[in-house]
C-alpha cells in the first residue's frame, strides 16, 4: 500500500504549526502548535520545538516514523524568482532558500530550521517546499517591476513578489467551484484580510497582480503594518525624526496599521469600541476599509471583467461590517451585497451577493495547510 499521509509544517519566527492530513481527500488526522519559541516557558529553540512536535504526533498515535507518511510539506515564505512551483528539497534547494534570507530575514531562517530538523528525523522522506510567493510569479513584468533604476533593482533583487500565495491559490480556485465553473473561466479579486492582509487579481486562475511587494509591508492596511505609503516618509522620519532604519522598520511593520491608528490590532475590539462611539477606532476602521476599496477599484480596472470578489482570513471571514463597508454603493461596478446573507455567521464557503448582482461576492474560509498538503502530495504521489 502506498503511503497517503502528508505532514504540513509551518515554522514561524516564534511558533511551529503542524497538521497531518490524509490524502487525497485532505482529512485532518492531527494538528497542533508549539508556541513561544525562545521565550520564557517555551522551548529554547526551533530544534527543541520540532522535537516537541514529533512527541505530540507520537502521542496522537501517528508518529513521525510512521510508514504511512508520504512526505513533509513545508511552508516557505520567500521563493524569490527561482521557485515558481512546489519543489522537492535537496541540498541545492536548501542552499537557494538560504540565499533568499536577505529578502525574508524574519521568515526564511525559521523555515530552513524546520526543513533541516524534519530531514534529520526522516531522511528517507521527500521534503517539499511550498512557497508563499509562487502563486504570484505569473504577474506580468509591468506589475512586478517598481519604477526605479533597473540596474539597481536587478542587483538587489528589488521587485514585487507578493505573499499569502497558497491562500490566494486555494481561495480563488474554491470560489470558481462555488460558481460551478472551472478556475480558467473566472476573473476573481481575492481579499485575504487577516492579521496580515493582501489583495490579488486572478485572471482565469492565474495571478496578474497582488498588493504585497518586495516584502509583506506593501498594500493594504494590516493589524500592525502600514501598507502603502509614500517612500519619502522613511527619509523624513530619518532626517527630521532622527530615527534609524531599524526603528523605522519596527515602526512600519510592528507599530502601524490598525494598532498604530487606534492602539488595537484586533478587528473584534475595534468593532466593540466603535459601537461605544470611540473616534480613534472609527478612524482606524475607515482608513482600513478605504484602502480595501481602492484595491477593489484598481483590480477591477486591471481585470476588466470581474466575476467574483472573495473575502477570506480572520477579518474577511468574520467581519460582516468590513465586508459591507468595503462594497457599499458599488452598484455601478455591478457589485451588490445581500445584507442578510452577509450578516449570517458560518464556517463554510458561501455567496453573500444579492440575487441580481453581476459580480458574485463570496466568503471562503482559507485553508493554507490543505493547499500545501495537496501541492506536496501531487509531487510525490505514486
Ligand atoms: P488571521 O491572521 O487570518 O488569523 O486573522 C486574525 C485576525 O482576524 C485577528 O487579528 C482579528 O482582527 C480578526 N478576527 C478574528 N475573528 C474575528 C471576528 N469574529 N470579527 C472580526 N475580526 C475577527
Amino acid at each position: 500500500m502506498n503511503p497517503t499521509r502528508v505532514l504540513v509544517l509551518n515554522s514561524g519566527s516564534s511558533s511551529v504549526k503542524y497538521q497531518l492530513l490524509h490524502m487525497p481527500h485532505g482529512d485532518r488526522l492531527a494538528s497542533g502548535m508549539v508556541e513561544r519559541i525562545g521565550e520564557d516557558g517555551g522551548p529554547a529553540d526551533h530544534d527543541a520545538a520540532f522535537k516537541l512536535v514529533a512527541g505530540e504526533l507520537t502521542d496522537d498515535g501517528v508518529g513521525i516514523d510512521s510508514p504511512e507518511l508520504a512526505a513533509v510539506g513545508h511552508r516557505v515564505v520567500h521563493g524569490g524568482t527561482r521557485f515558481t512551483e512546489p519543489t522537492v528539497i535537496d541540498d541545492g534547494v536548501l542552499a537557494a532558500i538560504q540565499e533568499l534570507v536577505p529578502l525574508a530575514p524574519l521568515h526564511n531562517p525559521a523555515n530552513i530550521t524546520g526543513i533541516k530538523v524534519a530531514r534529520e528525523l526522516r531522511p528517507d522522506l521527500p521534503q517539499v517546499a511550498v512557497f508563499d510567493t509562487a502563486f504570484h510569479s505569473t504577474m506580468p513584468e509591468y506589475a512586478a517591476r517598481y519604477a526605479i533604476d533597473r540596474q539597481t533593482a536587478d542587483t538587489y533583487h528589488v521587485r514585487r513578489y507578493g505573499f499569502h500565495g497558497t491562500s490566494h491559490a486555494y481561495v480563488s480556485r474554491a470560489v470558481a467551484g462555488l460558481l460551478a465553473k472551472d478556475p480558467s473561466e473566472v476573473n476573481v479579486i481575492v481579499l485575504h484580510l487577516g492579521n496580515g492582509a493582501s489583495a490579488s487579481a486572478v485572471r482565469g486562475g492565474v495571478c496578474v497582480d497582488t498588493s504585497m511587494g518586495l516584502t509583506p509591508l506593501e498594500g493594504l492596511v494590516m493589524g500592525t503594518r502600514s501598507g502603502d505609503l509614500d517612500p519619502a516618509v522613511v527619509f523624513h522620519l530619518a532626517r527630521v525624526g532622527g530615527m534609524s532604519v531599524d526603528d523605522i522598520d519596527t515602526l512600519l511593520n510592528k507599530k502601524s496599521g490598525l494598532l498604530g491608528l487606534c492602539g488595537d490590532n484586533d478587528m473584534r475590539n475595534i468593532g466593540h469600541r466603535m459601537a461605544e462611539g470611540d473616534e480613534a477606532a472609527r478612524l482606524a476602521f475607515d482608513v482600513y476599509v478605504h484602502r480595501v476599496r481602492k484595491y477593489i477599484g484598481a483590480y477591477t480596472a486591471v481585470l476588466g471583467r470581474v466575476d467574483a470578489i472573495v473575502f477570506t482570513a480572520g477579518v474577511g471571514e468574520n467581519s460582516a461590517a468590513v465586508r459591507e463597508a468595503s462594497l457599499r454603493d458599488l452598484g455601478s461596478l455591478g457589485i451588490e451585497v445581500d445584507t442578510v446573507r452577509n450578516a449570517l455567521r458560518a464556517k463554510t464557503a458561501r455567496l453573500i451577493s444579492a440575487a441580481g448582482s453581476r459580480v458574485a461576492v463570496a466568503v471562503v474560509p482559507t485553508d493554507e495547510e490543505l493547499e500545501i498538503a495537496q501541492q506536496t502530495y501531487s509531487l510525490v504521489e505514486q
